[in-house]
């Protein structure tokens, strides 16, 4: 065991702060790394305030951050596919039983035995729950290590092993292509990449968004249209004609509205996960055949099939890189929805802090 700094927060009201964290030596099968840029994704701020506590309750001291991005320092024995000095990438999860039929199906996320990366079950007893990469260093199992392909601006990647997959995962597999007309709902992290994976496959995309200050952006990241969903008569444009519909709004909202975008057999993809329930009204679906449907992020391969194609269409996450000690305040604007598009703490920054 060796101890690395890292931000916890002790209490679902308080703030982050510098803290040291124990990490386990990497046994045979383990890669090590240094980690570069850690993404902050709304999750984070779910978990360190407790929002989740009727499902997922907050062990603390949670220390947050599935979007990792770091440099090989050790790896194990038995360790094949990485070597010191290579760059990998960390998601949501670190470990998994390996062999249900989740799990043998690349449904990682599903498994009964899945080790979420921070307040989730530490197989090897380090630490009362596993540890996020707001931290120096993280020890993970090399099959829940990512390649991050070279060409790809390091900050900008970090989003990818949560949002991107997020977003990639679900658009995949309702088929979303050339010729389709699909709606992304809230340009936030999440949102954001939706937007420019829809461009990538060819999608008309049309942002709805309720910050009407977020247009100009919406159409640079590549989305075709904007509507601002707090105006009825660009919402009425649009109604019964999208063949898919992701919704990524991590708060309380309407999802009745939504739904009555969709043409007739559309389907919305819910990964947008506000605490409490969203009410459904039921002849928004059954007037269409409509199906609401939810996505929670993606299995292994899907996601290093996710960051190949990043690598080889040059997407990656827009960041505002901000040094750790910002954290708190970054927290305060995502709640404000003022985030362009996504929060990356720069790790370096953390070797200076002394509390
Ligand atoms: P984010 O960057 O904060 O973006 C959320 C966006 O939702 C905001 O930028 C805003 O977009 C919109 N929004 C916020 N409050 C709203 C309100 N009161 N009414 C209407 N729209 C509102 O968050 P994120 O990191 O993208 O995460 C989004 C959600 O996805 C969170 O709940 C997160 O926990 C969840 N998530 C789920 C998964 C999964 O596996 N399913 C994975 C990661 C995250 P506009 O300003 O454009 O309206
Ligand atoms: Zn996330």
């Amino acid at each position: 065991m060796y101890k690395t700094k890292a931000y916890s927060a002790a209490s679902a009201a308080s703030p982050l702060a510098l803290d040291t964290i124990p990490r386990r030596e990497p046994t045979d099968r383990d890669v090590q790394m240094e980690i570069l840029f850690c993404g902050i994704c709304h999750t984070d701020l779910h978990f360190v305030r407790n929002e989740w506590s009727s499902f997922a309750p907050t062990v603390y001291p949670i220390v947050p951050g599935h979007e990792i991005v770091g440099r090989v320092t050790k790896v194990g024995g038995a360790v094949t596919g990485f070597k010191p000095g290579d760059l990998a990438g960390v998601g949501c999860m670190v470990d998994s039983d390996g062999v249900c039929p989740q799990c043998k199906a690349g449904r990682e996320q599903f498994c009964p035995g899945v080790s979420l990366t921070y307040n989730g079950v530490d197989k090897h007893n380090t630490a009362p729950v596993t540890y996020g990469g707001y931290s120096e260093s993280i020890v993970v199992d090399e099959r829940f290590a990512l390649r991050v392909p070279p060409n790809l601006d390091l900050a900008g990647a970090a989003p990818l092993l949560c949002a991107g997959i997020t977003t990639y995962s679900p658009m995949r597999r309702a088929g979303v292509d050339k010729g389709q007309k699909m709606g992304v709902v809230g340009l936030g992290g999440l949102g954001h990449m939706g937007v420019k994976f829809g461009r990538a496959f060819g999608a008309h995309v049309v942002v709805f968004t309720h910050s009407p200050g977020k247009k100009e952006d919406a159409l640079r990241l590549g989305a075709d249209e904007v509507v601002v969903s707090t105006n009825a008569e660009e919402m009425g444009k649009h109604a019964g004609s999208f063949d898919f519909i992701l919704d990524t709004v991590s708060a309380n909202h309407d999802i009745n509205a939504y739904l009555g975008q969709l043409r007739p057999g559309g389907h919305l993809s819910l990964v947008g996960a506000p605490g409490d329930p969203l009410p459904v009204v039921a002849f928004a679906l059954i007037g269409g055949n409509r199906t609401l449907s939810g996505s929670m992020i993606g299995g292994i391969a899907e996601t290093q099939e996710m960051l190949d194609f990043c690598g080889q269409h040059g997407i990656t996450s827009d960041v505002e890189i901000i040094p750790i000690g910002d954290v708190n305040e970054a927290y305060e604007r995502m709640l404000k929805s003022d985030v362009k598009y996504r929060f990356c703490i720069d790790m370096a920054s953390l070797k200076g802090e002394t509390g």
